[in-house]
């Protein structure tokens, strides 16, 4: 038997928009034995994850937990505040707000969506249109997408906010932010964030399976003025349990409690200010290479904008079929595996070999960006991509800088 070499062996490193790499600290606490969910460690445990998921959030107010990935905790926060018959906006910058809007229109509510493409942000004009064309204000709700996956790009939440305020249009703003939590900054109470969703698996580094509905007072009035809230999402005995199984709707996720736990603790020690530094530097090391790979040659980056870019999460193109090529190359050969491209093409156009998405987010530093920069370049020659030079020396440069 011949084996083709290969140098995939090692420590494998999933690049992808997640789920991210998981931390050996949060690895290490989840492998252990069955707690006790009445009484003890795992029941002080969920008192101070939660505090914290408040500091991370940067809110005072409140938040309930699911066992869900994203996608739950899109339906619980609908689910809340959102009846059947009631309509929602939706200004969409990707594939996200689309997957949002539709759990609305699953639930019986309308949703009128505004599609800005996916290659930038929202016009706020258009926005502000809308709103103001709302004078009976039907709108309940503004969903929008902090970080849109799929696009890569980063949309500006305080200006959204006070687009509302100064529309005077009383929806609550819901913001999706379950690639951006733990990677961008993000001020729930600062910005006028009534409700925002996140999931555990992307910059709070946990295998995916818990999720989160951060609310505000003004959230929690609408929530009391439904006429019937689902009892399994309904997040107000979550957030405020008189017995311990109310926070979880039923039995604990007690290893996803353990994990997460750890979690927070490295974001906790690192300084979550500290944290999205982190990820702010690291991106502009991408983008420098990204910039000098497209010098010549095909690969472009979707957003073009640095200022509308997430710093957790780099949309790409090289053109079909190279894209999947590169990324079977760089997951075959080096033991990188590189995300998909999602939304740009359908999967049955050929298209969409040409898109894919590198994953920066969470638990990723300097050597591990510079390695996956260099595989990358690695994996274009070898495939026969034309790219610009200098890449790797542009990436080190930036990590050089203070
Ligand atoms: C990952 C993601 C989702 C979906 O989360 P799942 O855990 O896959 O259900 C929704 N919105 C955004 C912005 C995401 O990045």
């Amino acid at each position: 038997m011949t084996r083709t070499k290969t140098l995939a062996s090692g420590r494998q490193y999933l690049a992808i928009p997640g789920p991210s790499v998981i931390p050996d600290a949060v690895l290490q606490a989840m492998h252990r034995p069955a707690p006790n969910i009445y009484a003890g460690e795992l029941v002080d445990m969920t008192h101070s994850v939660v505090r914290d998921l408040r500091r991370v959030a940067r809110t005072s107010q409140h938040v309930a937990i699911y066992i869900a990935n994203g996608h739950g905790a899109w339906e619980a926060a609908l689910s809340n505040v959102i009846a059947p018959g009631d309509c929602v906006l939706v200004p969409a910058t990707g594939r996200f707000a689309h997957g949002w809007a539709d759990q609305c229109r699953g639930l019986g509510a309308e949703a009128e969506l505004i599609d800005f493409g996916r290659a930038g942000t929202y016009d706020l004009a258009r926005v502000g249109e809308a709103l103001k064309g709302d004078t009976a204000h039907r709108f309940k709700a503004v969903l929008v997408t902090h970080v849109d996956t799929s696009s890569s790009v980063r949309n500006d939440i305080a200006a959204m906010r006070a687009l509302l305020d100064e529309v005077g249009h009383p929806a609550l703003l819901m913001v999706d932010c379950i690639a951006s939590l733990g990677c961008d900054v993000f001020e729930m109470d600062a910005w006028g964030v009534d409700v925002m969703v996140s999931a555990c698996q992307k910059g709070l580094m946990v295998p995916p399976g818990v999720a989160f509905v951060w609310f505000s007072d003004k959230a929690a009035e609408a929530r009391a003025k439904m006429p019937l809230v689902s009892r399994y999402w309904d997040w107000a005995p979550r957030a405020n349990p008189t017995e311990y199984y109310q926070h979880f709707g039923g039995t604990a996720p007690t290893h996803h409690i353990f994990g997460l736990r750890a979690a927070l603790d490295l974001i906790l020690a690192e300084g979550i200010e500290q944290v999205w530094a982190r990820h702010a530097h690291l991106a502009r090391a991408v983008w420098a290479a990204c910039e000098a790979w497209g010098q010549q040659g095909p690969f472009r980056l979707n957003i073009a904008d640095p200022a509308l870019r997430s710093h957790a999460v780099t949309a790409a193109r090289v053109g079909a079929p190279q894209g999947t090529a590169l990324r079977d190359w760089v997951a075959g050969q080096i033991g990188l595996t590189l995300g998909i491209g999602l939304g740009m093409a359908a999967p049955d156009d050929p298209a969409w070999h040409g898109f894919f998405r590198l994953g920066h987010m969470g638990h990723v530093n300097g050597q591990m960006i510079m390695g996956m920069l260099g595989g990358i370049e690695a994996g274009m020659s070898a495939v026969g991509i034309a790219h610009g030079k200098g890449a790797l020396e542009a990436a080190a440069t930036v990590l050089s800088e203070g």
